[in-house]
C-alpha cells in the first residue's frame, strides 16, 4: 500500500511515528526528493529521525540540516520530525524540509554557522531580523508542501488508496 518505488535517494528511518508506518514516510521521502531533486536525488543520503516530545522540547514541528559539515557540496542531511503528528501534517512536514534540504543541496540557502545570518540567493538575511513567514526560504517552503502533499496524495489514489487513510497505521 502507498509504496511508491524509486532508485533515488537513500532515506534511512529512525524512530517510530506514532500514526504512519515507516515504509509510507520511506515511500514518500523518495518521491518528495525524486520530484525536487531529479537527477540529484540519487546522489542525496537523508537520515529522518522521529522524536518524541521534540515540539514540546523546542517549539518545532521539524528541523533540517545537512551533516556533512566539511563538503563544498552538502549530500547528506538529517530531518528531525516530531514523532506524534498525524498523518497529513507528517507528510507535509517532510515535504517541507525536504524542500529545505534541496535549498541546501542546490546552495540556494547557505547557511552561515555563525550567529544567525543566512544567505538565500547571495543575500544576507538575519533570521532574528525578519519575521518567520516573510523568510524566502520559509515562503518557497511553506507554498511547495502543499503542492507535494498534494501529488503525493494524488498518487497514492491512483493506487486505489482513499484520501483520508494515506499512511495511516492500521495498529496503534
Ligand atoms: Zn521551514
Amino acid at each position: 500500500m502507498g509504496i511508491y518505488s524509486s532508485n533515488m535517494a537513500t532515506i534511512k528511518i529512525i524512530g517510530t511515528a506514532k500514526k504512519v508506518h515507516t515504509r509510507s514516510i520511506r515511500s514518500a521521502a523518495n518521491f518528495f526528493c525524486d520530484h525536487l531533486l531529479k537527477r540529484l536525488s540519487k546522489t542525496v543520503y537523508v537520515e529522518i529521525k522521529l522524536k518524541k516530545n521534540l515540539y514540546k522540547n523546542t517549539r518545532c514541528f521539524g528541523f533540517a540540516t545537512w551533516t556533512d559539515d566539511e563538503a563544498r557540496n552538502h549530500r547528506r542531511f538529517e530531518i528531525e520530525m516530531d514523532a506524534d503528528l498525524g498523518p497529513v501534517f507528517l507528510f507535509r512536514t517532510l515535504a517541507h524540509e525536504l524542500v529545505h534540504v534541496r535549498q541546501y543541496a542546490r546552495k540556494q540557502l547557505i547557511d552561515m554557522q555563525y550567529g544567525s545570518y543566512q544567505k538565500w540567493h547571495g543575500v544576507m538575511f538575519n533570521e532574528h531580523m525578519v519575521e518567520y513567514k516573510k523568510l524566502p526560504w520559509e515562503i518557497e517552503a511553506t507554498q511547495l508542501e502543499k503542492e507535494l502533499y498534494n501529488l503525493w496524495k494524488e498518487h497514492l489514489e491512483r493506487q486505489g488508496e482513499k484520501g483520508e487513510k494515506v499512511g495511516y497505521r492500521k495498529t496503534t
